[in-house]
């Protein structure tokens, strides 16, 4: 039996799923569609996707048969100006074949356009009805705050950053501020895309001990030690219905304090990129 935990979607009353689905690279294959769906079932409601993952129509097959799901998508920064984000938005609708959107980011930030001007669309989205909440992704305390201001009438509920073991750039200032202003972490790539065991030993070894001493498999402490993080939820990706059975019981139990912290104290000594896939510098 899972026991999903749940989480307060920035200040509003909505209560979203600790562990949510990505979808980044998902295959329309029987598979992977099964996968989402056990997770689905399973408890884990909440959904993440894009307009430039491709994966929408995906997420909609999956939504057509098992009703509510909490639901995010993206926009394209390329898409950013006042008439681009509405059409992107009423094209994801389609796509999705729903009416609204529960959360709708902003895909990464957008030097070129005036943030206003995003902000002006994405409220507009609001009041029409098209999406539920505005959400980020990729922005710097700097940014959020920027486009914090630039709303008039409705607030960021989320940024959506990288965070693992391996990826902890954000505990300096990003995890504080978003604390302070309740606005929810939503962290992507949690398994480092896959290498979370393979990137860093003395990350891999502390949590192989974590893992043996509560019978748990190295996934499962590593979104435990993620989602340990009050105002942070995870969206693991899984194409396979083994892998998000773990995934979606990973909070099933309580890792302890002393646990968090030897995996706290864990260095990674690397740095990585938002793609997750280089190591730009040993720091
Ligand atoms: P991830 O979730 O960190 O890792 C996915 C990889 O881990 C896959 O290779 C998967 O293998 C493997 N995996 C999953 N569960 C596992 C388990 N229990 N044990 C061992 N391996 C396991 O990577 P991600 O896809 O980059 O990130 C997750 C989601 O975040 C994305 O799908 C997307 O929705 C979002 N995202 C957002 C941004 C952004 O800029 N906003 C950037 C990156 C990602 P299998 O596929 O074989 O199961």
């Amino acid at each position: 039996m899972v026991s999903m935990k749940f989480k307060q979607l920035g200040r509003t009353k909505e209560k979203i799923p600790s562990i949510g689905l990505g979808t980044w690279e998902i295959e329309d294959t029987a598979e992977q569609v099964r996968a989402l769906e056990t997770g689905v079932r399973m408890g884990a409601r909440f959904i993440d996707t894009a307009e430039l993952y491709g994966t929408e129509p995906i997420v909609a097959k999956v939504l057509k048969k098992n009703g509510e799901i909490f639901l995010a998508t993206k926009v394209t920064p390329s898409h950013f100006g006042y008439d681009n984000v509405i059409k992107a938005c009423d094209a994801s609708l389609r796509r999705l074949g729903v009416k609204q959107i529960n959360l709708y980011q902003l895909h990464w930030p957008n030097p070129l356009v005036s943030i206003s001007e995003t902000m002006r669309a994405m409220e507009k989205l609001v009041e029409d009805g098209k999406i539920r909440y505005i959400g980020v992704s990729n922005f710097s305390v700097k940014r959020l705050k920027d486009a914090q201001d630039s709303l008039k009438k409705n607030e960021i509920v989320s940024n959506q950053v990288l965070y693992n073991p391996n990826a902890r750039e954000i505990e300096k200032d990003l995890i504080p501020f978003c604390e302070k202003e309740k606005i929810t972490i939503i962290a992507y790539s949690p398994l480092d895309r896959g290498n979370i065991l393979s990137r860093n030993p003395e990350i891999m070894t502390v949590i192989g001990e974590v893992a043996e001493k509560y019978g748990k498999t190295k996934a499962q402490v590593t979104l435990n030690w993620i989602c340990s993080r009050k105002q942070v939820v995870a969206i693991p990706k899984a194409s396979t219905v083994d892998h998000t059975k773990e995934n979606v019981t990973s909070l099933d139990w309580v890792l302890k304090k002393e646990d968090i912290e030897r995996i706290d104290a864990a260095k990674s000594g690397f740095a990585i990129d938002n793609w997750g896939k280089k190591i730009l510098t040993r720091i």
